[in-house]
């Protein structure tokens, strides 16, 4: 049995700057944490992938030491250390250092989650993308750039990256050829196919057309003209329709044998969960993947067995058919100063307690989205069905779908979705009321735990 199971592109969130409630087109990460509810967060992507066990436990006992324990992983396979003060980040980034975890700095270049050693690629894409992070990162270009501009180096295989947010997006057609996609003002689109030399190229001249727009400017803004006269020397071709997601759960080959994928519930674990996998598997190496995956590699079979239990045992998520994908949350209380409800356990809660309730309301590659509050911090942006209900007082949880009930189901009439919806609604609102800021646990693994 191989791994993953695909959610619809249009269920993706923006991004995971929003989670937390930070201001809208700042990115936190090690070197400049960001304000939360609970402290400063830092943001991570690890710079050469890979990660040994030692250098996830060290990170994990970091972590714990310098900020509250809580370790998310993002929709973009980065690391989310929260309860951080001005000094403990400082004493967190030399310590990742220390035990060689080196963040990725300067411009955002994302490469694919098995990149070199998936058998499904067609080529190996790290050398593109630290060119192009390479002449960027310390140009005078860098600091004209936006903190949200972003590059993706897709070389295919099993975690395609179609599913991400990027300005300028390159997919391998061959081992040599790429092609370059471009999403323009109103909504243009143009892909030019080229080798690497000539796309690495282009690809700096449109990072240098958005800089010209201003430090807010996106690849939306830029006009069709400009960017058919940077490609000029490119082969027009039609773009590649974007592939959903792939939740990064389950069993994938690589060259060197099968990963195992795991996520945490709702995106967070902790310290003490980390360091225990990590004691467990000493010597697998591990790499995070976009959709909040975990991936542990170099497992015989007998060890992949007793991964099994033991991710069991620390509430990760290792099935597709595991309720817990089926819900989104944002940081919620207590992590975020304006929650009205603790997101997390509320979303442990409905799956542990309610599934027949959950299953029936939101089917599979369908996500519910619980808030703290209005403002919706990391829902679907796109195609949603918006079930905003107040549950409580003075609490508002936003509930999305990513498509309407008999759109995806057209054996269930409209009528039965929404009777479905009805009751969701009324688990909700016992729960919200049970969930409200001030009688809200705390949103660790040990809440979160419950299995299929
Ligand atoms: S409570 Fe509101 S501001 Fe805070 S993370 Fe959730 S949606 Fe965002």
């Amino acid at each position: 049995m191989t791994g993953g199971s695909r959610l619809p592109t249009d269920a993706r969130p923006d991004d995971g700057c929003q989670n937390g409630g930070w201001r809208r087109g700042a990115c936190p990460s090690l070197a400049t944490p960001m304000q939360t509810g609970d402290g400063l967060l830092a943001r991570l992507t690890p710079r050469d992938g890979d990660l040994s066990m030692a250098q996830l436990a060290a990170l994990a006992e970091a972590a714990a030491r310098h900020g509250n324990g809580l370790i998310e992983i993002t929709m973009r396979g980065a690391v989310q250390i929260r309860g951080l003060t001005t000094a403990s980040a400082e004493a967190l980034a030399m310590d990742a250092a220390a035990s060689g975890v080196m963040a990725r700095q300067g411009l955002a270049v994302d490469v694919n989650a098995l990149a070199g050693v998936d058998p499904l690629e067609r080529c190996d894409p790290r050398p593109l993308a630290a060119r192009i992070a390479g002449a960027v990162n310390g140009s005078a270009l860098a600091p004209l750039l936006g903190p949200k501009v972003s590059v993706t180096v897709d070389s295919g295989g099993q975690f395609g990256l179609s599913a991400l947010k990027a300005d300028i997006r390159l997919l391998a057609v061959d081992a040599s050829r790429w092609a370059m996609m471009l999403s323009l003002a109103t909504g243009t689109r143009r892909a030019f196919r080229g080798d690497e030399t000539a796309i690495a190229s282009a690809a700096l001249d449109m990072l240098a057309a958005i800089a010209a727009l201003g430090p807010d400017a996106r690849m939306r803004d830029v006009a069709a003209e400009i960017a058919d006269g940077v490609c000029a020397g490119l082969v027009p071709v039609d773009p590649v329709p974007a592939q959903p997601a792939i939740i990064p759960v389950g069993i994938f080959p690589t060259v060197h044998g099968p990963a195992i994928g795991l996520t945490p519930p709702f995106g967070a674990t902790d310290s003490v969960a980390l360091r225990q996998l990590a004691a467990a598997f000493p010597q697998a190496p591990v790499r995070f993947a976009p959709e909040r995956g975990l991936l542990l590699m170099g497992l015989d079979a007998a060890a992949q067995t007793r991964l099994r239990q033991i991710a069991d045992d620390l509430g990760f998520i290792r099935r597709a058919d595991d309720l817990r994908l089926r819900i989104s949350v944002c940081a919620g209380a207590p992590l975020c100063a304006s929650a009205a409800v603790a997101t997390r356990p509320l979303a442990a809660d409905l799956a542990r307690d309610h599934r027949a309730t959950l299953d029936a309301a939101v089917a599979p590659g369908q996500q519910l989205h619980v808030s703290g509050c209005g403002k919706r911090c990391g829902a679907p942006s796109r195609n949603v069905t918006p079930l905003d209900m107040p549950v409580g007082a003075a609490v508002v949880t936003g509930v999305f779908a990513s498509h309407p009930h008999a759109e995806r189901d057209r054996a269930l009439t409209l009528e039965t979705a929404s009777a479905h919806l009805s009751q969701l609604s009324r688990v909700l609102h016992i729960l919200g009321a049970r969930h409200t800021r001030g009688d809200a646990p705390d949103p660790t693994p040990d809440a979160l735990k419950n299995r299929p």
